[in-house]
């Protein structure tokens, strides 16, 4: 059964340690994470982009593939359903569809309009049992085409959208979206403990968590950071290992055209890289 994100954000921020955010894309994508998460006995949080919602047919679409996961995998480890960058229809649909979690990314509007409407979105997941992420300040990179500029947020902001109850909240702190480019300035860790301080105890969420260093992630944790999430790393992952099965020609060999054939390595590829990130992050054996 899919859960809310709360228990094991907090249990994770206590225990100083993250909880992974995997992006997911299709069945192949859903099933190497949650295998994954089971096989290392960890949490996991699965994120759906509303981009990719879309690409799988709608979020009834996915809440009934990972439900169904869940019972045939026999998946027993705490898995939450998360709506990644949601829009404010879109934080409402997901709610509707089962989602068990739900991110508002009103981080575009100015401050008085992301108040107001992560209220009224807080105030639906608490009457339905589901956790919410809010977002201050927005995050560099691309956010399914909206670029940002790696802005870093305005801490006495996120005390005033951490103190409208939301589960976890996201600051920019001058991590991107996708590939980090080469003059990256790194984190802002003066900001990331300011707002920590603010906020007391909030579980804070780290976006673009593809090619941040080990060293900057395991400090960030140290200051709070509960939940990490990964997308682009999957992505590279399965790419490199599907480019490398039909440059060798085996989709010309016998039956290795069959989908099943060709799509393993990129499935193999997605299982490894989510276990050495749940290994940095510190959740395994922590379900
Ligand atoms: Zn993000």
């Amino acid at each position: 059964m899919l859960v809310s994100a709360k228990d094991m954000l907090q249990k994770a921020r206590d225990g100083k340690y993250a909880v992974g955010q995997f992006n997911i894309n299709n069945l192949e994508w859903t099933k190497a994470i949650l295998l994954t998460a089971q096989e290392n006995n960890s949490p996991v949080i699965l994120g759906v982009s509303e981009g990719a919602g879309k690409y799988m047919a709608g979020y009834r679409t996915v809440v009934g593939m990972v439900n169904g996961m869940l019972e045939e995998l026999k998946i027993t480890v705490p898995v939450a359903l998360h709506l990644d960058h949601g829009s404010y229809e879109g934080a409402k649909e997901c709610v509707a569809a089962g989602f068990s979690s739900i991110m508002f990314d009103g981080s575009h509007y100015p401050i008085e309009e992301n108040v107001e409407k992560t209220k009224e979105l807080v105030a639906l997941a608490n009457e339905k049992g589901l956790s919410i992420e809010a977002e201050v300040g927005s995050i560099g990179g691309e956010e399914d085409g909206v670029i940002g500029a790696g802005e870093v947020a305005d801490p006495n902001e996120c005390k005033r959208i951490a103190d409208l109850g939301v589960t976890m909240l996201a600051a920019g702190i001058g991590n991107i979206h996708g590939k980090y480019p080469a003059n990256w300035k790194g984190l802002n860790f003066d900001v990331l403990a300011e707002i920590q301080k603010l906020t007391a105890g909030m579980p804070l969420v780290l976006h673009g968590g593809t090619g941040i260093p080990a060293d900057m992630i395991k400090k960030a944790i140290s200051l709070g950071v509960s939940k990490i999430n990964v997308n682009t790393e999957c992505q590279l992952a399965f790419a490199e290992a599907t480019r490398k099965y039909i440059e060798a020609g085996k989709d010309l060999e016998g039956k290795g055209f069959d989908p099943r054939k060709l799509l393993a390595p990129g499935f193999e590829a997605i299982k490894a890289t989510v276990k050495v990130k749940m290994e940095l992050f510190g959740s395994i054996g922590k379900a």
